[in-house]
């Protein structure tokens, strides 16, 4: 196996599956069958999932809405996604721990470094909410932070693309997919992996990431067995 400890990326809008707000129970059962699959093979699990399927601050302060208020409705967006995840995969019989960024007992437990290594190591899948707990960041940030703390080998970010091209491929249909690629090249291309703060917090801490698509049943499992269908971002 190619990876002992992942920190895996969800997006919250992914989660809103065929849907245009919200939650798809279907999208979140498939990830949760995907995430019991690798937590059979022995993986150590944290998740980190968005929360853009709800409410993003960034919208919210362009219709009005304080941003600092609107940052905190999208970390609370990310505690309910998280918790929707826990249910699904407490119904597969996976153990979770919902870890908090921000005190809110008892929904979670307030998130240490040290809480985390120990849940997952007693075999539980930890879901890290409220992003940093802070605001004017992301969930990118929030996952660069938790993986770099947890020591994780490798950000899995599951998207619905799968990896990083040349250019939009949604929008220029000669874009090209590169296998690998290194941070210094995402900044001189331009490429939109994650927001510029989570990316250099990944290249200052030598914390890989790999992009793929998740939303295709059974690619995270590709992944872990080191099948090459994403982009690694690495130094
Ligand atoms: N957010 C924040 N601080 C964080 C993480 C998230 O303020 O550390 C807020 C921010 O307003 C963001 C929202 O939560 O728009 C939802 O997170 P994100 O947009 O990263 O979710 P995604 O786009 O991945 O669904």
């Amino acid at each position: 196996m190619k990876y002992k400890r992942i920190l895996l990326k969800l997006s919250g809008e992914s989660l809103m599956g065929k849907q245009n707000y919200g939650i798809d129970t279907e999208r979140l059962n498939d990830y949760a069958r995907q995430i019991k699959e690798v937590h059979e093979m022995g993986i150590q699990i944290g998740i980190v999932i968005g929360g853009g399927n709800i409410f993003r601050g960034l919208t919210g302060a362009g219709k009005g809405f304080d941003r600092v208020k609107g940052d905190q409705m999208g970390m609370c967006a990310t505690v309910i996604n998280s918790l929707a995840l826990s249910s699904a995969l407490g119904a597969l019989g996976v153990k979770t721990k919902v870890l908090t960024a921000i005190r809110m007992e008892p929904i979670g437990e307030f998130y240490t470094k040290w809480k985390a290594i120990e849940a997952m190591e007693a075999g539980y899948v930890c879901i890290f909410s409220a992003g940093t707990g802070s605001p004017y960041f992301t969930t990118d940030t929030g996952s660069s932070l938790r993986g770099i703390e947890i020591e994780a080998d490798v950000m899995l970010k599951g998207t619905r693309v799968d990896g990083v091209y040349t250019a939009d491929p949604e929008k220029d249909p000669t874009a090209k997919k590169f296998s690998e690629i290194t941070f210094d090249e995402i900044y001189t291309r331009n490429l939109k992996v994650m927001d510029l703060t989570a990316t250099t917090m990944c290249k200052e801490n030598g914390l890989p990431i790999y992009v793929f698509n998740m939303d295709i049943v059974g690619n995270l499992k590709r992944v872990i067995n080191g099948e090459d269908i994403g982009t690694l971002v690495h130094n």
